[in-house]
């Protein structure tokens, strides 16, 4: 890694704000095609934000409206993943998954997730039944499911380390310690000004800033001069907590095991690392907004979770959890709200040209992270 701890002066073309997944593909994209990109990060370490604290499911694209850049972008993206990950030597596994139905009103649910799973291009879906469910996974009582063979896992970290590879190999440059906390439009571009992390602070000017700041990409709009209520591009922070189990536990899993969706999350899924280790999450709590984000995860919810789980795994009770770790959704809807998008735009249409957005860049941000940069790719070879 070549980061360096002061920022190299200005003559960059593009700006990239955040070093988590998304800036990092954004960078690797960019730098690729023969554009000079600094990286400017405020934390010591790259993938230190939302791409530490989730679930590194590869998803395969089933749960998104038809023609959203959610559906559009995890479909294109997975195979990107897949093949990427071939590539560099990234570890993947292409577990499957399935999505459960624990009683007969959900075996609906089961068919109109495969109808868009197909309407949005997914291959390898699958209806299965009570016994088919039974001798794949047989501690898993369902009265059907539905298989998705494409979905997998992936090591987040080395994939953040890979596309950093990538970015620097084509002359991209990496910068921590650097929180961008003011932005000013000039005649051909942007001005920023940057604080240290060593309590100095300094400007440089770029002709393209890209925001890829995770939790904080509402607040980096703000700094653009974009009204982000006006837009729907305030984020909401919504908490996620995960369990695991304990070992020794005697349940044993060998693809993702999620229940049917619910409005705000995914349901509370079991998932399976890298090492076989399964952890349970995550939850759906809106919070409010606050530096440092609190991560810990409340013990007492291991009950609420067991209850939750235990509609599909029966011998779950709550002794086998231990709390595990937290993680936050930038969501785009408030509490109660319904389906809201990535956005994934340049603000030219609101007199912020040259200031390429990334905000609610939740799940499957994860998943979607290549085909995101190819689309940002895009805009700026317009
Ligand atoms: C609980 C949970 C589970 C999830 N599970 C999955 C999953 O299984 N599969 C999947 O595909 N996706 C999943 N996701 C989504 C995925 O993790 C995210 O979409 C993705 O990690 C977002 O990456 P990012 O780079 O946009 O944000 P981040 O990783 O947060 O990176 C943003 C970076 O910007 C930096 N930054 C912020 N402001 C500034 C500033 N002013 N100056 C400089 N730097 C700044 C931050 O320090 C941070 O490092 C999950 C998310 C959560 C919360």
């Amino acid at each position: 890694m070549n980061a360096r701890s002061s920022v190299p002066g200005s003559g960059f073309e593009i700006v990239v704000i955040g070093a988590g997944v998304t800036g990092l593909a954004i960078a690797q994209a960019l730098a690729r095609v023969g554009r000079s990109v600094l990286i400017l990060e405020r934390d010591a370490q790259i993938a230190s934000g939302i791409t530490s604290r989730n679930s590194e499911v590869i998803h395969a694209g089933l749960y998104y409206p038809t023609g959203s850049l959610k559906a559009e972008l995890c479909v294109a993206g997975r195979e990107r993943l897949y093949a990427w990950s071939k590539e560099k030597r990234v570890e993947t596994r292409r577990l499957g998954k399935l999505i459960v139905a624990t009683h007969e009103g959900e075996l609906e649910v089961l068919d109109q997730l495969l109808a868009k799973g197909q309407a949005n291009g997914v291959a390898g879906l699958e209806l299965i039944d009570e016994a088919e469910v039974r001798r794949l996974e047989p501690d898993v009582r369902a009265r059907g499911a539905l298989h998705s063979k494409e979905t997998g896992i992936v090591d987040g970290q080395a994939l953040c380390l890979s596309l950093l590879a990538a970015a620097e190999s084509k002359g991209a440059v990496l910068s921590l310690g650097q929180s961008v906390r003011s932005l000013t439009p000039r005649s051909f571009g942007w001005r920023l000004d940057i604080s240290r992390g060593d309590g100095g602070s300094e400007e440089i000017d770029a002709g393209c800033v890209i925001d890829a700041a995770g939790l904080d990409a509402d607040r980096v709009a703000t700094l653009a001069g974009l009204d982000v209520d006006a837009l729907g591009w305030r984020q909401f922070w919504c908490k996620g907590d995960y369990f695991s189990l304990v070992p020794a536990s005697r349940i044993s899993l060998g693809r993702l095991i999620y229940p049917v969706p619910g409005t705000a999350g995914l349901g509370i899924h079991a998932t399976l690392d890298l090492a076989g280790r399964v952890r349970f999450g995550p939850d759906v709590e809106y919070v409010e907004k606050v530096d440092p984000p609190d991560f810990g995860v409340d013990p007492a919810k291991a009950v609420l979770f067991s209850k939750s789980i235990r509609r599909y795994l029966p011998s779950l009770g709550p002794e086998k959890l231990r709390p595990d770790y937290a993680g936050i959704r930038p969501k785009r809807a408030a509490e109660g709200g319904s389906f809201e998008d990535f956005v994934v735009e340049e603000a030219s249409s609101y007199a912020a040209p040259g200031f390429i957005a990334c905000i609610g860049i939740e799940s499957p941000g994860l998943t979607a992270a290549l085909a995101i940069a190819d689309r940002v790719a895009e805009m700026i070879s317009d």
